[in-house]
């Protein structure tokens, strides 16, 4: 019958185990036969849980010390020439060198994997580059595997997502050019596991849910006839989106099984099934990997039978794509609303719900009677529950109009009224919002969550943060002020707390990057505020000084991107009610006098479909949920808006859209080049370049500054400047914040007297 497999596990364990001991192996406080002996027991242990729940084939190789990319690179050898390792030996502390630089060479660069939230290290390539021999992890770890009985299946980034999601550091090659170099190393690779006895071999290509150029597609099926003489039988995974525009040649491809994500595109199954070759194994994913919410198991199981009548012992049956994405066990949440609770389903959770379809398939659906009851029984109750339902949010929403998404009048009117009412100079000086996160600020909130510190008592530990920040703030003569978000904790989540509708978990952790994990809230009900979120903080830094101080919110796409978001409603209802919330807040603040707001949405960006087809309807509604969050304030109050990365590509319109009167950007480390697109295209608000890297310690001196404000005084309408930093500064100390932004205070200065 069907064979259950998984594509890959979290790796970081239940306890954030992996983080603990690679973090004391970085400090030396542990040696690295400890290091090597926790990654062993965890292995062991995610295989038990995997092969426990009824999984046929274990995935090995989706253990990583720090990210499977680099494992990648690791194991072909191909760490770049500049560290001048020998490519053959590279060891554990060579390995974290890649990752985390050392004294001579920065880090291999990390951005994020497709639309999730996991970041990957970014392979390096030039002409030179050599592949294998590598490390021998993997080898290792699938001997591990069958020491414990278990039917390993090792997990490859494929070769064409490998050389695709990397990076040329040359001009004038592409590193296409590499794939016949890089084929012999795979199929070595693939030789080795074969001869370890292996017999499936699971290659990752998910490039093929993006829109590929022609000449990387045609390399597929050549690359995979070659691969395919190496021994193993191939499963070519993909995930994330359809791939149904690839079925004809993937069904005559060499490869002996393909995995589609019937989760995110379940419309494609039907392309596959239909005349799939008899020589093949179509896998389905159709556990949601990238989400916490329990399976609608009768209709996977619907679509597991049809599959079956037609492909009979062909079909397997997978989650949607690697846990990684999602945390580990629920049963660890003692704390979550039993309510919420029962309709959410974590790592373990999904692989049980796999062994119902699975049995439901092999038994029939009498032998999974109580399972597809129960099952039907929460996801009623999740439909029909007060908490995922607010009759008045669904009203406010019904009853927008046009007028909320607009300002009353144009940037042009608004802007002299704003400039009247907030009297700053030319190439007004300000920051992004956070300032540093002292020691006495992280213990006061610690003593707060633990119930030592009362309320009060931790008010007036925030009140003296925003003193201090207010009073150095003037002191170093900046115009616009902000009172540096000592309360909270993470952007989204205190916001989130204050919402209806948005849960915490407390071991929800999901893995970043490296050792980094965070623990994204779910959003499970119709969002809507209780009350003011920030009026108070915000009124009292306003009431120690005569400079404007900044109101400081996260936007709704931000709020939406990085949380679990509700699967029972398209996500631009959920991120117009999150508007809604703001805008009440937006409002509040202006009552309050706040002449300045500023609402974040660093996230603006990494929403953006994968594929380019759907990307005007998401930034038509991201577009929109941002005006309904900011238009509710009279002309003379001037909404910020801020973004920290620099590639705007083709969405500038869709940023010109938002209509904030202020955009701040980070730009310094492309050296203000990125208002040249802003220049091009004709950008009509007033923009904020960042004038220092806040991800350094280094402190730049004012000139440096200047110089860039001269080069963005060439680029933009000097009228149209600000000055400030890339980012907020909460990861900073303050006597290198202090003198970053003097600084910067004498760079704008500099500025003004010039003109
Ligand atoms: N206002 C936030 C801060 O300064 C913005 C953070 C961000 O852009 N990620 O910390
Ligand atoms: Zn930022």
């Amino acid at each position: 019958m069907a064979v259950t497999h998984s594509l890959g596990f979290p790796r970081i364990g239940a306890g954030r185990e992996l983080k603990q001991a690679v973090e004391a192996y970085w400090a030396g406080r542990a040696g690295l036969a400890e290091l090597m002996e926790t990654g062993r027991q965890l292995r062991e242990r995610h295989w038990k849980i995997q092969s426990h729940s009824g999984i046929d084939l274990v995935p090995v190789g989706d253990f990583a010390w720090y990210d499977q990319m680099l494992n990648m690179t690791a194991l072909l050898g191909a760490a770049p020439d500049r560290f001048g390792f020998q490519p053959d030996v590279l060891t554990l502390d060579q390995y974290f060198q890649l990752a985390r630089g050392n004294a001579e060479q920065p880090a291999m660069e990390m951005t994020k994997w497709f639309d999730t939230n996991y970041h990957y290290i970014v392979p390096e390539f030039d002409r030179e580059t050599r592949f294998g021999p590598g490390t021998e992890w993997l080898f290792d770890e699938v001997e591990e595997a069958k020491a414990l009985r278990l039917n390993p299946k090792p997990v490859l980034i494929g070769p064409l997502t490998y050389l695709y999601l990397g990076k040329e550091r040359q001009a004038g090659f592409g590193r296409l050019e590499l794939l016949p170099r890089l084929l012999p190393a795979y199929a070595a690779i693939l030789r080795r596991l074969h001869a370890a006895g292996v017999h499936w071999v699971q290659m990752d290509e998910p490039i093929l849910g993006l829109d590929l150029p022609p000449d990387w597609i045609e390399a597929f099926a050549p690359a995979y006839a070659a691969l395919a003489e190496a021994g193993p039988k191939l499963l070519l995974a993909t995930y994330f989106a359809s791939v149904a525009e690839h079925a004809v040649w993937l069904k005559s491809s060499a490869v002996a099984g393909v995995h589609i994500d019937a989760v995110r595109a379940p419309e494609q199954v039907a392309d596959f099934v239909e005349e799939f070759p008899a020589d093949k194994v179509l896998s389905l994913g159709l556990i949601d990997g990238r989400n916490v919410w329990r399976t609608d198991l009768r209709r996977a199981l619907d679509l597991a039978e049809s599959a079956s009548a037609a492909l009979g012992e062909r079909l397997w049956l997978a989650p949607s794509c690697s846990l990684l994405h999602v945390p580990q066990d629920l049963e660890l949440e003692t704390s979550l609303n039993p309510e919420i609770k029962a309709w959410l389903a974590f790592a373990v959770q999904k692989l049980e719900e796999l062994a119902v379809i699975d049995k439901g398939l092999r038994l029939g659906r009498q032998a999974v009677a109580a399972e597809l009851a129960e099952q039907e029984r929460l996801l009623l109750a999740r439909a029909q529950s007060p908490l995922t339902h607010d009759p008045d949010v669904k009203r406010r929403l019904e009853g927008l109009s046009d007028a909320d998404f607009r300002r009353y009048s144009p940037f042009g009117e608004r802007c002299p009224l704003q400039r009247e009412r907030l009297r700053l100079p030319p190439f007004p000086t300000t920051t992004i919002g956070s300032f540093p996160q002292t020691p006495a600020i992280r213990k006061a909130r610690a003593a707060h969550r633990s119930g030592e510190l009362n309320e009060a008592a931790y008010r007036d530990a925030m009140r003296a943060a925003i003193r201090e920040a207010i009073g150095k703030q003037e002191a170093l003569g900046l115009d616009l002020l902000v009172h540096g978000e000592a309360e909270r904790n993470d952007m989204v989540e205190y916001f989130g707390e204050q919402l209806a509708g948005y849960a915490f978990t407390k071991h929800g952790w999901v893995q970043s990057y490296g050792s980094r994990c965070v623990k994204p809230p779910i959003i499970y009900g119709d969002v809507a505020r209780a009350k003011p979120m920030t009026v108070e903080w915000i009124g009292y830094a306003q009431s120690l000084t005569k400079k404007p101080v900044k109101g400081m919110l996260t936007g709704p796409v931000t709020m939406l991107q990085w949380s679990f978001v509700r699967d029972d409603q398209p996500r631009a209802t959920t991120a117009l009610q999150i508007a809604l919330a703001i805008r009440d807040e937006v409002a509040d603040l202006e009552a309050a006098g706040v002449a300045a707001i500023q609402i974040d949405e660093p996230a603006f960006r990494e929403g953006l479909p994968l594929k380019a087809a759907d990307r005007a309807d998401y930034l038509d509604w991201a577009v929109k949920a941002f005006r309904l969050a900011s238009c509710g304030v009279a002309d003379d109050t001037q909404i910020h808006t801020h973004m920290c990365y620099s590639e705007f590509g083709d969405i500038l319109p869709a940023i010109a859209a938002l209509d904030a009167d202020v955009i701040t950007v980070e730009t310094c480390r492309s050296a203000m080049d990125l208002l040249e697109a802003f220049r091009v295209f004709g950008y009509p608000n007033d923009i904020g370049p960042g004038v220092y890297d806040i991800h350094s310690p280094r402190v730049p001196a004012g000139a440096e500054m200047r110089a860039l404000l001269e080069k963005a005084a060439a680029a933009v309408d000097p009228e149209r400047l600000w000055v400030n930093p890339d980012c907020g500064l909460k990861t900073r100390q303050w006597p290198e914040v202090e003198q970053a932004l003097a600084n910067m205070v004498e760079a704008a200065r500099a500025m003004r007297e010039a003109k």
